[in-house]
């Protein structure tokens, strides 16, 4: 998913907030005027110090002490309702964010949500929204807080002692400069690693976790965990780096801006001379009051300064969700005339990719017959078998079903047509029966339950302690990988789709769910069009034809037995799986 970096990140924030955009606004100005009723009250001391210093009229003593006292108040009732309208205006940003990515998530092409995009778009829905919230809630009013309270501050410094003021200053431009240090482009760039790395981490803890109770079932405990490891590693590192560039001008920003202090008595020391007049004291004490001010002035500008980077991080992230192109649907297009399937001179590049995946594939598999891919790893079975259901569109080429192009029929007469079970086919966390049912939404019990007996799932179903209705995931009820294909096959089985695209599994942990699986198959696809990806040569045999990949092309094609006399490509495969049998029951 590409990322925009420079883009109006306000704007976009207004374009989600809507006519919520004036309570930004609105909160903006409040917490400006809570941020200039707060610098009173210093006012108001300064004058009591004054008053008590000189003897004055000390009942004036009660008058500012409460002026001070009702202001400091006033300026938190202030504050507050500022935040009230930006908590409002977030939470109408954030769930206006959330309803679009929805939106726009269902209309996206399947193949976005691979293994590794589904973890980034779970991310993206919950925490970069939940990033933008907090901003508009918090940062912004903050923001406003401190853009105001500098100018506030220089009229309280200079107005007393404009020379005392301009040596507080020094510091504080120091320590300022310091900051715009830490904010340039390269933080903005470290802030996406930042980002990036809290990702790999994430979801390599969930695989971690998902993956505890096979673990513990083939005891690799250290291999497994090394990947999360390394995640955490890379993590640590990654840390370390940015904090040991951050190291001096942090450090100088922190010395300057507690410096002040410093600055004040070199200040009572210079102007003092060899006299200490009543004047001079009270400006010093005046000054060391007023000038924390400005440390945590300066703080807030850096922390919202490091907020804003975040912010920024997250709007691109969900823009890059917006920005993929999504799937066009043609409402009002054809339904197939039949059951047959056809690519004609298909090519396809994955983004970003430098070569074609698969490249010029022409195939013809007519209704009712069988199939099979065979080629070896990467030669880009999976990648067609996906663009025959749309998980992509093609880059040119065409692919046409029931004689009609894929992307003129209506993308749920497409889903009606045609089933496919792929090897990471999921299951979600809800019963088993609507797991299956999920197929067919209307469909009775008694449906279900011989769905799952022809996908030979009952011996699954009856270890189970509530049978089909128990919760996958709960309760420590995990299925093996096998377990999980056979259940997704009953799914298909229910859909009754006339043409049916299976992923054989590559490896199974037990030769009897191996049986079992390949028992479902030769079930589901009685009597329908099968598009099977093939990994073991054994089971490909019975097809009517056989297509060979290599390199993202289709090198051969015929049965069993016209490809072994071709003597190509299929012939070697063949070979060297026979003695890789051999090798097995030998061994
Ligand atoms: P096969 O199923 O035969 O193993 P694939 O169709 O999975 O082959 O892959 C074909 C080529 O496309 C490979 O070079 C693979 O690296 C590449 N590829 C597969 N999926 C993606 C993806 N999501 N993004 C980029 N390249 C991919």
């Amino acid at each position: 998913m590409g990322k925009k970096q420079n883009f109006d990140h306000m704007k976009l924030i207004r374009q989600y907030a809507g006519g919520h955009t004036k309570l930004i606004t609105l909160g903006r100005i409040i917490a400006a005027i809570s941020a200039i009723i707060v610098l009173v009250p210093y006012y108001d001391l300064w004058k009591i110090i004054s008053i008590a210093a000189n003897n004055e009229d000390t009942a004036r003593i009660s008058h500012y002490a409460w002026s001070a006292v009702i202001l400091t108040v006033l300026s938190l009732l202030v504050y507050i309702g500022a935040l009230f309208c930006t908590h409002i205006a977030a939470f109408r940003v954030q769930a206006n964010m959330r309803s679009s990515l929805m939106r726009r998530i269902i209309t996206l092409p399947l193949g976005v949500f691979d293994e590794d995009g589904t973890g980034k778009i779970r991310r993206i829905v919950n925490d970069s929204t939940a990033a933008t919230e907090t901003f508009i809630a918090h940062q912004i009013p903050d923001k406003a807080v401190a853009a105001v309270t500098p100018i506030g501050l220089l009229v309280l410094i200079f107005a007393f002692n404009w020379k005392i003021g301009l040596l507080c200053m020094i510091p504080a431009v120091i320590g300022f400069a310091c900051m715009m240090t830490m904010m340039g482009k390269g933080m903005q760039e470290k802030m996406k690693e930042y980002q990036n790395a809290l990702d790999v981490m994430s979801s390599e803890a969930t695989e971690y976790v998902r993956g505890i109770p096979v673990v513990k079932t083939f005891g690799q405990t250290v291999h497994s965990f090394k990947r999360f490891k390394d995640a955490i590693d890379g993590f640590g590192k990654w840390t370390t780096d940015y904090t040991l560039i951050l190291r001096w001008p942090m450090t100088a920003f922190m010395t300057c801006i507690n410096a002040i202090f410093a600055f004040i008595v070199i200040a009572a020391f210079v102007f003092s001379k060899d006299t200490v007049t009543t004047g001079l004291i009270l400006n010093i004490m005046y000054y060391i009051i007023v000038t924390p001010l400005i440390t945590v002035a300066l703080t807030k500008v850096a922390y919202s300064g490091e907020a804003e980077m975040t912010l920024i991080d997250a709007l691109s992230r969900v823009e890059s969700i917006m920005e993929i192109e999504p799937l066009s649907d043609n409402k009002e297009g054809k339904a197939p005339a039949d059951h047959s399937v056809e690519l004609k001179d298909v090519t396809y590049r994955y983004k970003d990719a430098t070569r074609d995946a698969v490249s010029g594939v022409s195939l013809k598999i007519a209704p009712g017959e069988h199939v099979a891919l065979v080629g070896p790893s990467g030669s880009g079975k999976t990648t067609i078998a996906e663009l025959m259901v749309r998980f992509f569109d093609v880059t040119s080429g065409e692919i046409l079903i029931g004689g009609v192009n894929v992307k003129d029929i209506p993308s749920a007469e497409l889903m009606k047509k045609v089933s496919f079970v792929f090897q990471d086919s999921r299951l979600i966390k809800k019963s088993i029966l609507e797991n299956v049912r999920m197929a067919k939404p209307d469909a009775s019990e008694a449906e279900v339950l011989d769905a799952l007996k022809k996908a030979q799932c009952m011996d699954i179903i009856e270890k189970l302690p509530n049978g089909i209705h128990t919760v996958i995931g709960e309760k420590g009820t995990y299925l093996s990988g096998g377990e999980q294909q056979r259940i997704t096959i009953a799914r298909a089985v229910l859909k009754d789709a006339p043409i049916l695209i299976l992923d054989e599994a590559t490896a199974f942990a037990d030769p009897d769910n191996e049986v079992k699986v390949q028992a479902a198959f030769e079930e589901l696809s009685k009597g329908k069009t099968l598009i099977m990806i093939a990994h073991r040569l054994s089971t490909v045999m019975k097809a009517d034809r056989i297509y060979v990949c290599d390199d993202g092309k289709c090198v051969e094609s015929g049965t069993h037995g016209q490809l072994m006399e071709k003597n190509g490509l299929y012939k070697r495969m063949f070979d060297e799986y026979s003695r890789s049998i051999e090798w097995k029951v030998g061994a």
